[in-house]
């Protein structure tokens, strides 16, 4: 008989719960530094081990898609709508933030002590991004193409920022691949096939755990909140944001999915939803990519040729959480400032915040450093980044989730228009099916 199992994203929402509750617990009773000792560490691990096996699963899993495609056209028809479609979803979660700004005027409803206190206090903080962004600012127009071929694979791969650089030489590889006669592709391709078996079941191992990663994620990020009152002031900012990425999961992407493959809305939400968990929980597409991938595949149907190709493509380039944060924040800092923007403002908004979401790495908090060049492009006083910095690790935690369900909408589209939009075919040994409690 098969023992009933709770399904994954009820137990990860539980660990998340209990993780807030101790969290408050150890505030409220001094533990703060028992947690920073002996739980902080344990969600630490969690995310290593995720993005430990993020560049081996993008390597194996993009040369069995490519080379699985047996054919080119196939791969640059795929290419050319997953870049369609990655630039349409942004482009909308640019206009909708600028929509909600601009309604709302968060920034006009921000009391001037306030202000005062969010500037004096993040002056710092917003000073090391402004840094950060400065280095990037000073590349010439035609950097991130030459950036996209490096010079060494194997260094390439030794770093989970190198992403793209990855996926342009598996590409490449895979193209090599399809190219050869088929009997000498056999063997390469079949040690890949194997390779990538053993990486998802590495998923599905750390799968395990991922309650009791949330669990510490949470509990540590409860002990580590400062200043819960200027939190307050920000409360319309917030709301704003929160909303803007509520309408996206919730309404826009599900819409595409039920117009364009017929799939229902449960359907798509009992496929994503842990990894969208996971995404609200570590604040990091990469790190997630992995637990996306796997969901992606083995619960929505899409087979592995198109996941392994949108998918990390789409955590690196196609962060439309991150781009209406974006065109949020920098209206209401313009806003809190007291300028007024116009529409060529507002259009360049929608221009670099486009532009910022693409070259956002996918790790916590990269968006606010690209959000230095939007405020650049429309004149705003970078210093003003300093007034959204106090709540910016929780929007973090909702534009990534954004990110995360975006990349998976675009993959079934595209895994729709090229008829390899499948049915579900969860492995053993998932969450869903344990050998060990069957019969
Ligand atoms: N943390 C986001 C991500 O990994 C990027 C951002 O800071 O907006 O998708």
């Amino acid at each position: 008989m098969k023992r009933p199992r709770i399904a994954m994203h009820w137990q990860i929402l539980f660990g998340m719960l209990a993780g807030v509750i101790f969290g408050f617990l150890a505030a409220k009773f001094g533990a703060q530094q028992f947690t920073v000792n002996w739980i902080k560490p344990f969600g630490a691990i969690f995310i290593n081990s995720l993005k430990l096996i993020a560049v081996p699963l993008i390597v194996v899993s993009l040369i069995k898609g490519v080379s699985d495609l047996k054919d080119i056209a196939k791969l640059s028809r795929m290419g050319l709508r997953t870049v369609l479609l990655y630039l349409i979803t942004t482009v909308v979660a640019v206009s909708l933030g600028l929509l909600i700004v601009n309604v709302v005027r968060p920034g006009e409803k921000i009391n001037q002590d306030t202000r005062d206190k969010l500037l004096e206090s993040y002056e710092g903080d917003a000073g090391q991004k402004i840094e950060v962004a400065a280095n990037q600012k000073e590349k010439g127009p035609l950097q991130p193409l030459v950036d996209l071929v490096p010079e060494n694979a194997v260094s390439a791969a030794s770093s989970n920022r190198n992403m793209l650089q990855v996926i342009f030489f598996v590409i490449f590889f895979g193209l090599g691949l399809l190219l050869i006669a088929p009997e000498q592709a056999k063997p390469v391709k079949d040690f890949f096939d194997g390779l990538n078996e053993v990486i998802l079941k590495l998923v599905d191992l750390i799968m395990l755990t991922a309650p009791y990663g949330v669990f510490a994620l949470l509990a540590t990020l409860v002990v580590e909140i400062q200043s819960p009152d200027l939190l307050l002031g920000l409360l319309w900012y917030s709301a704003c944001v929160v909303f803007g990425l509520a309408l996206m999961v919730l309404a826009f992407y599900p819409a595409l999915v039920v117009f364009f493959t017929g799939k229902s809305y449960s359907f798509f939400f009992k496929g994503i939803s842990p990894a969208q968990l996971l995404a609200f929980s570590t604040s990091s597409s990469a790190a997630t990519l992995p637990v996306t991938m796997e969901r992606v595949e083995e619960h929505l149907g899409v087979e592995t040729e198109v996941a392994s190709f949108v998918l990390p493509i789409g955590a690196t380039v196609n962060m439309d959480g991150t781009s209406l944060y974006q065109a949020v924040a920098a209206v209401f800092i313009a806003q809190a400032y007291g300028m007024q923007l116009d529409l060529y403002g507002q259009l360049t908004i929608v221009l670099t915040a486009t532009l910022a979401s693409i070259g956002s790495a996918a790790v916590p908090g990269a968006g606010m450093v690209m959000l230095v060049i939007v405020l650049g492009a429309i004149g705003v006083p970078e210093e003003g980044l300093a007034l959204i910095f106090a709540v910016d690790r929780l929007l973090d935690m909702c534009r990534t989730t954004v990110n995360v369900t975006g990349d998976a909408t675009v993959s079934m589209l595209v895994a729709k228009s090229v008829g390899m939009l499948g049915e579900p075919h969860v492995k053993e040994w998932d969450d869903e099916y344990h050998p060990e409690t069957a019969d």
